[in-house]
């Protein structure tokens, strides 16, 4: 959990890497069924657009069919999701209904200043989704992918009014899980402020 913007997808590789457990990003898969014309995307677009949370009933339907998949059996990290207390708790039953449990929910805490400057800069790989920043992580070659050479490109989303826009979804409808996981004992909270590498080895350490 964190604020759009905290580090989460750039975390979320390595993590996904040294633990070999399946990283499900509500937000790649909605993308992916954007790009693909799916009926989910075509759903699922002007929310996007706006930076608006897509609704409550369409992400718990799609995320009951993604954990029902192979790979997420050993084990899963969920990133940008659940993202309300009704995706949360909706998340739980799943859950319970399959056996299952969430461990821990960790919160990578950045302020709304460093969000708007981080994401204004962001920049993705449109292609395989690696993650620049037009100041301090560019790609070797202007708007060309290291990893892939694909087209790397500024997510509509990250414009600054929308990333307002999100910020203001996010304290108002997201912090509130907080709460929840902190009830059940299970939030963990690290400082995203730092340098990628030192947010890492503290997410890493938790699980230690
Ligand atoms: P992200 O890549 O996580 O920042 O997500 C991009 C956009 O996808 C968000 O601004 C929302 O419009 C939508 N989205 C992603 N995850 C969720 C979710 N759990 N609930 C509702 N909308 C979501």
């Amino acid at each position: 959990m964190g604020p759009p913007g905290a580090g989460k997808g750039t975390q979320a590789g390595p993590v996904k890497k040294a633990y070999k457990m399946a990283h499900i990003s509500t937000g790649d898969i909605l993308r992916e069924n954007v790009r693909s014309c799916t009926e989910l995307g075509a759903a699922a677009k002007r929310y996007m657009d706006a930076g608006s949370l897509v609704p409550d009933s369409l992400i718990i339907e799609m995320m009951e069919s993604r954990l029902n998949e192979e790979d997420a059996s050993e084990g899963f990290m969920l990133d940008g999701f659940p993202r309300t207390v009704a995706q949360a708790t909706a998340l739980d039953e799943l859950l319970e209904k399959m056996g299952s449990r969430i461990d821990a929910a960790i919160l990578i805490e950045v302020d709304d200043d460093v969000v708007i400057r981080r994401l204004t800069s962001r920049r993705v790989c449109s292609a395989c989704g690696a993650i620049y920043n037009a100041i301090a992580h560019k790609t070797k070659v202007d708007g060309v992918c290291d990893n892939c050479s694909g087209p790397v490109i500024q997510r509509d989303d990250d414009a600054e009014s929308v990333i307002r826009h999100r910020l203001s979804v996010y304290h108002d409808e997201t912090a509130p899980l907080m709460d929840y996981y902190e009830k059940a004992g299970k939030l963990r909270r690290v400082d995203g402020l730092g340098p990628v590498d030192g947010v890492l080895s503290c997410l890493v350490s938790m699980k230690n």
